[in-house]
């Protein structure tokens, strides 16, 4: 069975990607598993490369296929930010409530029909020598809420509200989460490359 490692520190994000890739004839590793703390620094000016920075890192330390995620809240009325600066947002040690409070006092007085906002995800499989790398992003549209909304999920989840779903991504319960939200998006495309690859290797191996 082909190992792949799930190239975060973030144990939610973790939680949220093994969930999302259940069903694949997969054995998942994490770094936690593989007791490795480095951190790789997000220096890409977009998701998408630091993504492939964190996925071809990574598999270079472990030579094993590597899946990364890169993820960002974009707010049309901070100009596209936190943006790519999602996780530093405010400064190195602000916690997720801070954060969160940093961006509603940004948008005091903001009109309700000025708040959108979006959530963004790039996930990048890198092969051990990180020659090959295969790439699915997922966008969730929404708004930002008033005030913190909601006890489910993590980061900014508790100010994103999804107008289709009439709540918060905090409000909601992982199921639908995972069907409406960018995380679960970008899986959905890159379930269907993981189980190609994973038929490609038996064919080979059966030859
Ligand atoms: P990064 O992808 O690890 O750089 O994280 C980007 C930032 O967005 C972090 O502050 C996360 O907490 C936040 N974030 C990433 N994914 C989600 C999500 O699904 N919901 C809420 N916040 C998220």
């Amino acid at each position: 069975m082909i190992k792949i490692v799930i190239a975060t520190h973030n144990n939610h994000k973790s939680v949220e990607l093994l969930r999302l890739m259940a069903g694949l004839s997969i054995t998942w590793i994490t770094l936690k598993d593989l007791r490795i703390d480095m951190i790789i620094e997000e220096t890409g000016t977009t998701i998408h490369e630091n993504a492939i920075l964190k996925a071809e890192g990574y598999a270079r330390l472990t030579r094993m296929y590597t899946l990364a995620d890169d993820s960002s809240l974009t707010v049309n009325a901070l100009n596209g930010r936190p943006g790519v600066h999602s996780s530093r947002y405010g400064g190195p040690n602000m916690s997720s409530k801070q954060q969160r409070e940093l961006i509603l006092n940004e948008l005091h007085g903001v009109s309700w029909s000025k708040r959108q906002a979006q959530f963004r995800c790039t996930l990048v499989l890198a092969s051990p020598d990180s020659a090959d790398l295969k790439i699915a992003s997922g966008i969730c549209q929404g708004l930002i809420t008033i005030s913190d909304r909601g006890t489910g999920g993590f980061g900014y989840d508790p100010i994103f509200y999804v107008p289709h779903q009439s709540c918060t991504m905090a409000e909601m319960n992982s199921d639908t989460k995972d069907r409406s939200g960018h995380r679960g998006k970008a899986t959905f495309r890159m379930k269907s490359q993981i189980a190609n690859l994973i038929s490609d290797k038996q064919y080979t191996e059966t030859k």
